[in-house]
C-alpha cells in the first residue's frame, strides 16, 4: 500500500516544488552530498536539495510540504554542516535544506552591557568567533570543534569545557527565529512564544528550522593558559574535576580524557604544546596503566599575566595529579578554541577524516561514574587506539530544564565521549564492526546496571527506544511535536527522528 502511495506521489513532488516562487533554487540532480555526513555510516538520498537565499524560501517550502500533508511522506531536513553521525540531517526521498546557503542575514554584533550577535541559523561558529573578535567579544559557550553551524549545535546542546560554568550553548541564546512545521516564521525567546523557544533548543530539529539566533557574548580574552596533567587513580581524577567545577572556579575550561594501554604519553595527546613536551612526556612511564588526563584552561590578557600566574599556581597546588606530568602552554584565544581544526587538517592529509565515525556520547550521573569507569575502562575497553575518550563533569544547574535536551537527573553529570574513527576494511580492534560491538557492550552494561545514562546526540531505531530516552518528558515531546509540526504522525516502531520536520 505504501509503495503504491509512494509511486503515485513521487513523480508529482519534484514538479510541485518547481512551481514554488523562491529566491534561491532547488537542485534535483546533484543531491549525493546531502546523503552523507561525518558519521559516514548512513546514507539516504533526498529527492531535492533546497539552496535558500531567504528565510521566506524555507517558509514557502515547508508550508508547501505541510499543505501536501503527512500522507505524501515527504520528509524535510535542515542540513547545517552535515556533521551528524547517523543521518540526522538527511531526508530519505525528501527535501534537504542547505542552511549554509542562507546568507540573507549579515552577522551583527551588538556591544553594550549585554552584548550579543545576531546570526543566521546556517552560520559556522568559527565565523561567529572571527566576527565577534573584531569587537573584542566572543560567545561564552563552545563546542570543541567550531566548524559546525549554529542550527546544528543548538538542536543538540553544544557542550565543551566551558559548559560547567556557562552551561551548554542552548543556555546562552537570547532569541530565535524559527520556521515551524506549518511554514510560519515565528520569533521566540524566554518572553515571547517561549514554549517554541525551549522546544527548539535541544529539539533535534523536530519542531522547526532555526533561521536566526541571538547569541550572548562576553569580552574576549587575548590569551589562554592551556594546562594538562595526568592521574593514575580515577577517584582522585574525578574528585579534582568535581572540585574544579564547583563554586567559583579559577579556570574557564575543564575537560579530561582517558588513555588506556599505551606505553608513553607521546602519541595520545591531542596536540603537543611546545618543543619540550615530547621530551618531558617521554620521561613519564605509564607502564601500560590506564591514565586520566585533566585538561584546564585559564583565559587572560597580557596585562594580567602576573596575577593570573599566581592564581594558577595556587589552584594547581590544591590538585593531586602526578607532579612530573604538569604541562602548561600559552596560546592565543583563537588558537585554543580552534584546536580541533588543526587535528582535522592533519587527519585529512592522511585520508583519515572521511572514515566511519561510530561515536558514542553519554551523559552519566555523578553517583554512577565510578561503576561505569570500572567496567568500561577496566574491562570492556582494552586500549584507546581508535580515538580519544573525553570525560568531564558539568553542573545541571546551568541547563535550563524547559529545553528539549534530555539529561540525567543528578546535580552533576559527566559527558563521556567515545570519539572513535574506524579504519576502513580493518577486521581488527580498530575496524567498524569491533567498535560497534564495544559500543553495544557499553550500552548494554549501562542498561543492565541501571546507571540512568542518557545518550547525547541520540539516535534510536524504534519509538520504544525514543520513549525510554525521553522518559517522563515523552508526553511533552509529543505535545510539542503536534503543536509545531502537526502533519507528523507518530506510529509505533517508526524511526521517528529520520524526518525532522514532517515525518510520518
Ligand atoms: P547537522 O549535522 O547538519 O545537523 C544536525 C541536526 O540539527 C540535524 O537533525 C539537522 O536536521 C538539525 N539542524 C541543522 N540545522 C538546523 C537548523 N538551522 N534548524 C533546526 N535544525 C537544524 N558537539 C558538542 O556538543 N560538543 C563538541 O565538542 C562537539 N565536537 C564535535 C567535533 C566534531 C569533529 C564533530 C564532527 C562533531 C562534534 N559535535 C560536538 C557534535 C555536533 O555538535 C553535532 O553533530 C552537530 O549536530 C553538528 O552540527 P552541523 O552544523 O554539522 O549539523
Amino acid at each position: 500500500c505504501i509503495t503504491i502511495k509512494i509511486n503515485l506521489c513521487f513523480p508529482s513532488i519534484p514538479s510541485s516544488l518547481k512551481t514554488l516562487s523562491i529566491d534561491g533554487h532547488f537542485d534535483f540532480e546533484q543531491v549525493e552530498h546531502a546523503a552523507k555526513d561525518f558519521g559516514n555510516r548512513y546514507s539516504y538520498l533526498p529527492l531535492a536539495v533546497l539552496y535558500p537565499k531567504s528565510v521566506s524560501d524555507i517558509a514557502t517550502t515547508v508550508n508547501h510540504v505541510w499543505q501536501i500533508g503527512g500522507g505524501s511522506e515527504l520528509k524535510v531536513a535542515a542540513r547545517g554542516h552535515g556533521h551528524s553521525l547517523q543521518g540526522q540531517a538527511q531526508a530519505h526521498r525528501g527535501v534537504v535544506i542547505n542552511m549554509e546557503s542562507l546568507k540573507g542575514l549579515k552577522m551583527q554584533v551588538h556591544t553594550g552591557n549585554f552584548p550579543y550577535v545576531d546570526v543566521s541559523g546556517g552560520e559556522l561558529w568559527i565565523n561567529i568567533l572571527r566576527e565577534s573578535l573584531k569587537h573584542g567579544l566572543a560567545p561564552k559557550s563552545w563546542t570543541d570543534y567550531l566548524h559546525l553551524t549554529v542550527g546544528g549545535t543548538l538542536s543538540n546542546a553544544g557542550i565543551s569545557g566551558q559548559a560547567f560554568w556557562h552551561g551548554p550553548q542552548i543556555s546562552n541564546v537570547y532569541q530565535l527565529e524559527v520556521v515551524t512545521g506549518k511554514g510560519e516564521v515565528v520569533n521566540c525567546s524566554e518572553k515571547q512564544n517561549s514554549d517554541l523557544f525551549y522546544s527548539v533548543l535541544g529539539g533535534l530539529g523536530q519542531f522547526g528550522i532555526i533561521t536566526r539566533a541571538r547569541i550572548s557574548l562576553e569580552p574576549a580574552p587575548e590569551m589562554v593558559k592551556w594546562i594538562r596533567m595526568v592521574y593514575t587513580d580515577f577517584a582522585t581524577f574525578t574528585r579534582d574535576q568535581e572540585k574544579l567545577i564547583s563554586g567559583q572556579s579559577t579556570f574557564d575550561y575543564v575537560e579530561g580524557f582517558v588513555i588506556i594501554n599505551r606505553t608513553g604519553l607521546l602519541n595520545n595527546w591531542r596536540s603537543s604544546f611546545n618543543p619540550q613536551d615530547p621530551l618531558q612526556a617521554s620521561q613519564f612511564k605509564s607502564d601500560g596503566r590506564t591514565l586520566f588526563c585533566l585538561e584546564l584552561a585559564k583565559y587572560f590578557n597580557h596585562e594580567d599575566m602576573v596575577l593570573v600566574n599566581q592564581e594558577i599556581k595556587t589552584s594547581l597546588s590544591q590538585l593531586n595529579h602526578i607532579p612530573s606530568t604538569l604541562f602548561i602552554s600559552e596560546v592565543p584565544y583563537m588558537e585554543f578554541l580552534d584546536r580541533v581544526h588543526i587535528s582535522e587538517i592533519k587527519l585529512r592529509s592522511r585520508g583519515l577524516w572521511e572514515v566511519p565515525h561510530p561515536w558514542l556520547n553519554l551523559f552519566i550521573p555523578k553517583s554512577k561514574i565510578h561503576s561505569f569507569a570500572q567496567e568500561v575502562f577496566g574491562n570492556i575497553l582494552t586500549d584507546t587506539s581508535s580515538g580519544p575518550i573525553l570525560i568531564y563533569p558539568v553542573n545541571k544547574s546551568k541547563w535550563d530544564n524547559r529545553t528539549s535536551v534530555v539529561i540525567p537527573e543528578e546535580d552533576v553529570f559527566y559527558l563521556v565521549a567515545f570519539l572513535s574513527s574506524a579504519v576502513p576494511s580493518s577486521t581488527g580492534n580498530d575496524g567498524l564492526e569491533q567498535i560497534l560491538i564495544r559500543n553495544k557492550r557499553i550500552l548494554d552494561f549501562c542498561e543492565i546496571a541501571g546507571l540512568g545514562v542518557k545518550q547525547y546526540l541520540p539516535h534510536f531505531s524504534t519509538q520504544g527506544e525514543w520513549k525510554s530516552h525521553f522518559g517522563p518528558h515523552w508526553e511533552a515531546f509529543i505535545r510539542r511535536k503536534s503543536t509545531y509540526d502537526p502533519s507528523a504522525i507518530l506510529a509505533p516502531g517508526q524511526r521517528i527522528f529520520q524526518k525532522p520536520i514532517a515525518y510520518s
